[in-house]
């Protein structure tokens, strides 16, 4: 059984923690607020004070933080990761960020002989309460293959993409997709409405044909429902298509859907919907067609 420092318990970290420490490994866990470490604690977890006295436990440590500047932070900030990890060790960061940034991160982490695993997810909460995400890895395969047998407790579907940074290129496309789909599934839903015929019908029989998907029936359903509890919250999803049009733009690469995607969530952030589910993009598509 591993011992591991696991950083960031909200919605996904705490769900991801729980199911790793069911399967019987030590867990040393840091959280800003005491109260995120203490369900974990009460499964026996160990409650740290820092990153770094976490990690100085454990010879893997995962992260799943919000952000690029967040995981910065634990890795290398004041009581950072790399103050007391071991040479040798593994740092796995399952957070959504800037693959620009990860393998920065990784070349940092490698002068003190940490290797870093970049291993975004996919799948929501359901996904880490069930142990079922999609998770897309990138750095050396050794590391990767030392990862697997922690990533399949957390994970069904995990594929190994490439060298550093090639998760978090992964997972931007993955949020691209997502969000221009659930973009598509807010205009149809409001279209049916707007041409004065039952959406909730629309969307039963489309679920039956080409137009299915993931986003249909979830985010469908809560956009029928006017259900907006995260789930994914819409500040987050803002933060990976501004991620990913950094990236795109970077690269000089012209994303036309993607631009208009970020620019919607945008709106819904600056709205004050940050907090809301990510399928709350409808709110805004039917405020900007009712104008
Ligand atoms: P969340 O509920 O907002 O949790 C983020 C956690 O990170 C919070 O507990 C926060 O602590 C902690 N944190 C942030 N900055 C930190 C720092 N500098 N030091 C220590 N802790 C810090 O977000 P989430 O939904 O779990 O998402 C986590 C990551 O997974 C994000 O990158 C997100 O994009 C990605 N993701 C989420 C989903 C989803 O459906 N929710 C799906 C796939 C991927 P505080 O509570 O103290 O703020």
């Amino acid at each position: 059984m591993e011992k591991i420092a696991f950083i960031g318990l909200g919605i996904m970290g705490r769900q991801m923690a729980a199911n790793l420490l069911a399967a019987g490994h030590k867990l040393f866990v840091h959280a800003r607020r005491a109260a995120a470490m203490a369900p974990l604690v009460e499964q026996g977890a160990t409650a740290c004070r820092s990153p770094a006295d976490a990690a100085r436990q454990a010879g893997v440590c995962i992260t799943m933080v919000s952000d690029t500047p967040d995981v910065e932070e634990v890795l290398f900030g004041a009581g950072g990761v790399i103050h007391a990890a071991a040479a040798g060790s593994l740092a796995v960061d399952m957070s959504t960020i800037s693959p620009e940034a990860t393998r920065g991160f990784a070349a940092r982490l490698s002068e003190k002989d940490i290797t870093l695993l970049d291993a975004p997810v996919s799948g929501g909460e359901a996904g880490a309460v069930e142990g079922a995400l999609s998770i897309m890895a990138g750095g050396p395969k050794a590391a990767f293959e030392r990862a697997l047998p922690l990533l399949r407790v957390m994970g069904k579907h995990i594929v190994h993409i490439g060298g550093s940074g090639a998760g978090q290129v992964a997972k931007a496309c993955n949020q691209i997709l997502v969000a221009q789909t659930i973009l598509a599934c807010a205009e149809a839903l409001e279209f049916a409405a707007a041409a004065g015929v039952d959406a909730a019908r629309v969307r039963e029989a489309l679920l039956g044909g080409f137009a299915n998907s993931r986003i249909l029936e979830v985010h469908g359903r809560r956009m029928l429902e006017d259900d907006y509890r995260p789930g994914f919250k819409a500040a987050l999803h803002c933060k990976d298509l501004r991620n990913a049009s950094a990236s795109a733009a970077a690269m000089g690469v012209r994303l036309d859907g993607l631009t208009l995607a970020a620019e919607r969530m945008r709106e819904l952030v600056d709205a004050g919907g940050g907090d809301l589910d990510s399928a709350a993009l409808a709110k805004v598509v039917r405020d900007n067609l009712r104008r």
